[in-house]
């Protein structure tokens, strides 16, 4: 076998393990956020996968620090912009009833920024604009 044969089946071994050391660890992940779930609200999830979780027509998100489970955070609209993005942290079933009220939006959440209309000055600076391009090229 080549240098060449050999490096790339080196490789291959290595991104297998890899493949599987991942699957390891989104299955414990998995199985912590589920725990995490059940011991928060006392309810068998619908889904979970990895950090997400599916019940009823509800999406939740887990948050971890540093491996350790901190909270959840539900999905839903922003009041203001109506864009999809997480609620602040939810730590108990009556917090996550507070967002199902009256969501909240994470803090990382901004809002898209709306491009003030024109001021008149700009509108006329914009006229003088097209004017003196018209002028000038007659
Ligand atoms: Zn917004």
């Amino acid at each position: 076998m080549s240098l060449r044969e050999k490096a790339l089946r080196a490789y291959q071994l290595e991104q297998g393990r890899n493949e599987q050391e991942k699957a390891v660890l989104h299955a414990t992940q998995t199985e912590r956020t589920a725990k995490a779930f059940r011991e928060m609200f006392g309810v068998e999830p619908d889904g979970v996968t990895i950090d997400d979780v599916v019940i009823e027509d509800l999406r939740l998100r887990a948050q971890y620090d540093k491996g350790e489970f901190r909270c959840f955070q539900l999905q839903g609209d922003c009041p203001t912009c109506g864009k999809a993005c997480y609620s602040q942290g939810v730590s108990s079933l009556a917090d996550l009833g507070r967002m199902l009220e009256d969501f909240i939006p994470t803090y990382s959440h901004q809002c898209p920024e709306e491009s003030p209309p024109p001021s008149a000055g700009d509108r006329l600076v914009e006229a003088l604009r097209e004017l003196i391009s018209e002028i000038a090229f007659q």
